[in-house]
């Protein structure tokens, strides 16, 4: 009698271990809902600025964008950080979409527009729009390279090079740390 409790004990414990688990896996990372404001907030609850549909310029000081974005996207989203290749979630990802700028919301690059390299960070061969990104000529480390930054809030995000593919021939290089992808519905 003792073992039949003991086991159902097991059983019990197991499947509320399960159901748990499951609940976790369950969890969308990218929330779709009919209210897209609303969906933008949730995921970024301490950035009052993000917006997917405001395109005026955005300028804030260095204090302020320490404040709203994670250490991560402040590195390189206001400091040129790079991450390091292939460690970026969306280096090799196919999926249907759209990328904003993880800082802003600003709309960047579709997924039609992302094709495979071996470089290990997203690229794309062209924008949403011609004014999704600015250019700023960037000589550092012994290069003569073209940064790419957001045009809305002038967050870093990449550099774009002349070795892409068809039509445009264009790589803009990025770090997948300042994009979010949101999938097709
Ligand atoms: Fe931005």
């Amino acid at each position: 009698m003792k073992f039949i409790s003991h086991l159902a004990r097991t059983v019990i414990s197991t499947l509320v271990f399960m159901a748990t688990l499951s609940a976790c896996n369950a969890t969308p990372t990218h929330r779709v809902t009919q209210n897209s404001k609303a969906m933008t907030e949730k995921q970024h609850p301490a950035n009052p600025y993000y917006s997917r549909s405001d395109t005026t310029s955005l300028i804030l000081s260095d204090a302020v964008w320490k404040e709203v974005l994670t250490p991560a996207v402040y590195d390189v989203a206001r400091h040129g950080s790079t991450e390091q290749a292939f460690s970026g979630k969306y280096w090799d990802t196919e999926s249907k979409g759209t990328y904003f700028c993880a800082a802003c919301g600003n709309k960047l690059f579709r997924s039609d527009a992302k094709f495979a390299t071996t470089c290990g960070w997203p690229s794309f061969f062209e924008t949403v729009r011609p004014n999704s990104v600015l250019y700023r000529k960037d000589s550092s480390f012994g290069m003569e390279r073209t940064e790419v930054v957001c045009g809305r809030c002038k967050a870093h995000l990449g550099h774009v090079f002349d070795d892409g593919p068809p039509p445009t021939g264009k790589r803009f290089c990025m770090n997948s740390i300042v994009l979010d992808f949101e999938p097709d519905k």
